[in-house]
């Protein structure tokens, strides 16, 4: 009775302040030439999280309990690629119109154009901010008019209705990006923040909350999309391209409560998780993530709804509207 987890409070369904989805498709990394066995991401995921998350979490003194939280189900496994793109957009917009914050396990990377579409899709005519989490840039072009894992951000920064100065590559590594597509996104006045300058400047979480403070002074909307393999392979070593080097497990955990806790992130991916190559320590940390995100928005509605409790007021953080949440960098308070 009092050992609830996370699991035992989501119910089926699209409505609710998040709700999970799975693209359970790979065969956008087999066109990019990665490894396959993404595709069994989602039900893996789902099994982690099995067991796993208090609901009052007394190291934080968060209580998930008034989170509503959802699962949709996965994207078909069966259907055609392009197909699954279509469906997961229409989806994905279901839940946006619902209220929810959608929260999408992949798959490959593919998955996040379609994802952003239904949030481009959704504030049409209002600012979305964009960051990759991602230790590639994945802005190559199509394969044979094939979208791919490493297509989905040349889409966006291609779509009209985004805007290049909205857009950054967060701990992106040189060794694995062309100077070419560098180039690419330079162009088209995105920013590239590399893994060696994040890491620098010391905790990485630091430099992401920054992030997401720089794009929300100029966004009604946030999309945080985070592709495991930006972490080092000895922490994710369960993805479709591990590098040596990355972002440390603590690093994602935080980023992953971080967008929970911002008052305009709106859409949250992740992709890339292959058990395949490794299931238990990615799916833990995976599942993890998903957690902090978690307590991230309850943290949030209880800022915004500062009658539900105390909590707001406490941490010196007391959200009221929009407008002024806009004008707000997510650096204040005592927020860890
Ligand atoms: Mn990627």
């Amino acid at each position: 009775m009092n050992d609830i987890r996370l699991w035992d409070i989501i119910r089926s369904g699209i409505s609710g302040d998040i709700v999970l989805l799975g693209f359970p498709h790979d065969q956008g990394v087999e066109i990019n030439g990665g490894r396959i066995g993404a595709r069994l991401g989602p039900e893996n995921f789902r099994s982690w999280l099995q067991g796993f998350g208090t609901i009052h979490n007394p190291e934080r003194d968060i209580d998930l309990s008034a989170l509503s939280i959802a699962d949709a189900g996965d994207i078909p496994a069966e259907i055609p690629l392009p197909t699954a793109h279509t469906r997961l957009t229409q989806k994905v917009g279901s839940i946006l119109e619902k209220g929810g914050i959608p929260f999408v396990v992949g798959g490959g990377n593919d998955q996040s154009y379609p994802n952003v579409s239904a949030l481009l899709h959704h504030h049409e005519g209002n600012p979305v901010g964009v960051i990759n989490v991602d230790a590639h840039l994945d802005v190559r072009p199509l394969k044979d008019g094939r979208a791919h894992s490493g297509s989905s951000f040349r889409l966006l920064l291609e779509d009209n209705r985004f805007k290049g100065e909205n857009f950054i590559e967060f701990a992106a590594q040189g060794s694995q990006c062309s100077e070419e597509h560098a180039e690419y996104v330079r162009r088209k006045n995105g920013r590239i923040l590399w893994l060696d300058d994040i890491q620098k400047q010391g905790p990485a979480v630091d430099s992401f909350k920054a992030s997401l403070g720089d794009l929300a002074a100029d966004c009604s909307s946030l999309f945080v999309s985070f592709d495991l393999d930006s972490i080092a392979g000895s922490d994710a070593p369960g993805v479709s391209c591990p590098g040596v080097l990355g972002l440390s497990a603590r690093d994602a955990i935080s980023i992953a409560w971080q967008s929970g806790l911002h008052p305009l992130v709106s859409l949250f991916d992740l992709s890339e998780y292959n058990p395949a190559i490794e299931d238990e320590r990615t799916g833990r940390l995976a599942a993890g993530m998903f957690y902090y995100f978690c307590l991230g928005v309850a943290s949030r509605k209880e800022m915004n709804d500062p009658g539900a409790s105390g909590l707001g007021i406490r941490q010196g953080f007391l959200f009221k509207s929009r407008s002024k949440l806009r004008s707000m960098k997510p650096t204040g308070g005592n927020q860890k």
